[in-house]
């Protein structure tokens, strides 16, 4: 069982946190979010931003390094395109105010200060992928700097190089959450979103389809759009991996991640 503490993820739980855009709204009162992204991997860096902006962040910023600027000409047209050394002048704007790293980023000591650069700023900040692996073995360097709204977004693997306890997959999030200081995604078949406040809930809407390259970019591009919105970290967290499921259910069998940005907006218009 899920025992009395833990919710089944659903609207009911961050409905009301949702922003909505209103007659008179403008895109600067929706947010600045920003992907850091790779010199290789760049389509990882391109779902995410391009779901960033699907969930609703009123501007969205891929950073990437100069080699890969042109591969990523290929993002959509209404992202904006920053070069790799303008990533300081970007962080102390506090107009970017929700930050992504991880996908695509390649595990060096350049993805690890630019992650402590982020959390030593201020920003929001959603961690995926190698930005988390960076920390394999120096968990504790990460979760020291851990001060603000933050949601770690690990698979099965990445969690293990962090939090290396045993136990029920709802257990090791609830203390992987309290541990860090961040909302922690534990991903998977049900994932589990905890907040270091205890606050555990279990979605249960992803198809298996969503066992395919690039979809955890996507999650993580979606919840960086709803962070830099101002929800609350744990209502970000649990929407985006709500509508992620939603999404790859209305799309169906043989969907790959690129399809998902697109489905987001039917999702959100029924809700
Ligand atoms: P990643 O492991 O970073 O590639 O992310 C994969 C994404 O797909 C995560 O959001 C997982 O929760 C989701 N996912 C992977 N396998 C399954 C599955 N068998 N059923 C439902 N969701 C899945
Ligand atoms: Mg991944």
């Amino acid at each position: 069982g899920i025992g009395p503490s833990a919710w089944a993820n659903g609207p009911g739980l961050w409905g009301s946190a949702r922003r909505r855009r209103g007659p008179g709204d403008h895109k600067y009162r929706f947010g600045h979010a920003v992907v850091v992204g790779g010199g290789r991997l760049t389509g990882a860096a391109r779902l995410a931003g391009h779901a960033a902006a699907r969930a609703g962040a009123g501007l969205v910023t891929v950073a990437a390094p100069d080699a890969a600027l042109a591969s990523y000409a290929a993002q959509p047209a209404a992202l904006l395109l920053a070069a790799e050394a303008e990533i300081p002048a970007l962080l102390a704007d506090p107009r970017r105010n929700a930050w992504l790293l991880g996908p695509g980023g390649g595990a060096g000591a350049a993805l690890r200060d630019q992650v402590l650069a982020v959390l030593a700023a201020g920003r929001g900040v959603v961690l995926d992928a190698d930005a988390l692996t960076v920390f394999a073995g120096r968990p504790a360097d990460l979760f020291r700097a851990i001060s603000g709204p933050a949601i770690l977004t690990p698979h099965e693997g990445e969690f293990a190089r962090l939090f290396p306890a045993q136990g029920e997959r709802l257990t090791r999030a609830r203390g992987a959450a309290a541990t860090s200081g961040a909302v922690v995604v534990l991903k998977g078949t049900d994932t589990i979103v905890a907040a270091p406040d205890g606050r555990v809930a279990i979605n249960e809407n992803a198809p298996p389809w969503l066992a395919t390259a690039g979809t955890g970019d996507v999650l993580a591009g979606l919840s960086v759009g709803l962070l830099a919105q101002g929800m609350p970290a744990f209502e970000a967290a649990a929407m985006a991996v709500w509508l992620h499921g939603a999404a790859a259910t209305a799309c169906g069998e043989g969907l790959i991640a690129d399809d998902l940005p697109a489905a987001i907006p039917a999702i959100l218009a029924a809700l």
